[in-house]
């Protein structure tokens, strides 16, 4: 029998049964977020189980039997980074971080692409692709090329949160019952919560809530979901039937900055090409300064231009916009992915050059 205010504590792996004090334990795990439930019998702890050791080793006191949950304990993953990325259509993938992602898969981070809708209402900007067995069949003929592009890029999984694209603003497809933009939203976090939850991201990246002058619904609502889908997933108060708590550290919003922006309208004029932006994008005001962090693309640059031209449909191959500069050339203008840090622990520096900072 345990003494109140004592723990049996046993890490097979370890081959050791030792006794915590939980009060420090809890208190370390609420301020630094690690997601726990504790019931009167139990407390189930995610890892990093490196801290959980440190404290078992300090001694204490307790009043509940603590187990480390055997998923946790025996699966492979345990130890594996995994960076969860939240999309709203398919090709945003391609569009926004790809050589980011292309880069963890690399390293070995588990990598996955929740894609918030299925793009039915996309428009065939591709004249090759604007054919009647294409137009009829849009809703497979996009999800071919969500999965020819996220091969591409690198994910190891691909999660459908299965809305309907809710179509450009103040069109008729705004109406439809099942677009994301009119589902519940508490419906939808719950959605997202229990992906995080599978899936155990210590990184999430979403869109922020300022997107310039692409106001697409969908695009909004990404952000709208995927903030409280951040916090709640490690709340053992919030739905326990969509999964075990655990909350991701870090919440990064993806960006375009301006310099990238100038830079390439400036190689643009350097070739003797017509630049793709106008003075009035040209003139908008900078948000650079709030770029927290920056992910170098050498290395990787290609894969955003090659998962862009798999979207057939999307993507024309003779785009000036993506594909008017020569390869080297763009690389070299501006060769990192940007993001802001939206919440989680901040960066030791700046602008950080990893995601993953602090964390590994
Ligand atoms: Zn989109």
């Amino acid at each position: 029998m345990l003494e109140k205010g004592e723990v049996e504590f046993e890490l097979d792996e370890r081959n050791c049964t030792t006794t915590v004090v939980v009060e420090p334990l809890l208190k370390h795990m609420r301020l630094t977020k690690f997601p726990f439930v504790v019931g009167s019998e139990q407390a189930v702890i995610s890892p990093p189980l490196e801290k959980v050791l440190e404290l078992l080793d300090s001694g204490a006191t307790i009043g509940a039997r603590l187990t480390i949950d055997s998923r946790l304990r025996s699966d492979p993953m345990d130890s594996q980074l995994c960076l969860l990325t939240v999309h709203a259509h398919p090709d945003d993938e391609a569009s926004k971080g790809a050589a980011t992602v292309a880069r963890y898969h690399a390293e070995g981070v588990r990598t996955i692409l929740v894609c918030c809708t299925g793009g039915e209402e996309g428009d065939i900007l591709n004249p090759a692709m604007d054919r009647p067995d294409v137009r009829e069949n849009i809703h497979d003929v996009r999800m071919q090329e969500l999965a020819a592009s996220a091969a591409i890029i690198g994910f190891d999984e691909v999660v459908m949160l299965g809305y309907r694209d809710s179509g450009m603003p103040d069109t008729a497809a705004n109406r439809h019952p099942d677009n994301f933009a009119n589902a519940d939203l508490d419906e939808a976090v719950g959605q997202l919560v229990r992906i995080i939850r599978r899936e155990r991201p210590q990184v999430m990246i979403t869109y922020p809530p300022v997107q310039g002058r692409y106001l697409h619904p969908d695009h909004l609502r990404v952000h709208e979901v995927s903030v409280p889908a951040f916090e709640l997933a490690g709340d053992p108060g919030y739905r326990v039937e969509v999964g075990d708590p655990w909350g991701p550290t870090k919440l990064y919003y993806t960006v375009r900055t301006r310099s990238r922006m100038e830079g390439r309208h400036a190689a643009f004029l350097e070739q003797g090409l017509d630049s793709p932006y106008d003075k009035t994008r040209l003139e908008r005001p900078t948000q650079d300064d709030r770029i927290t962090t920056q992910i170098s693309t050498d290395g990787h640059a290609a894969v955003r231009l090659d998962a862009l031209r798999a979207h057939a449909t999307q993507i024309d191959p003779n785009s000036k916009r993506y594909f008017g500069l020569p390869a080297e050339v763009e690389h070299s203008i501006h060769p990192f992915d940007d993001y802001v840090l939206a919440l989680g622990p901040e960066p030791a520096q700046r602008p950080e050059i990893d995601l993953f900072a602090g964390i590994r």
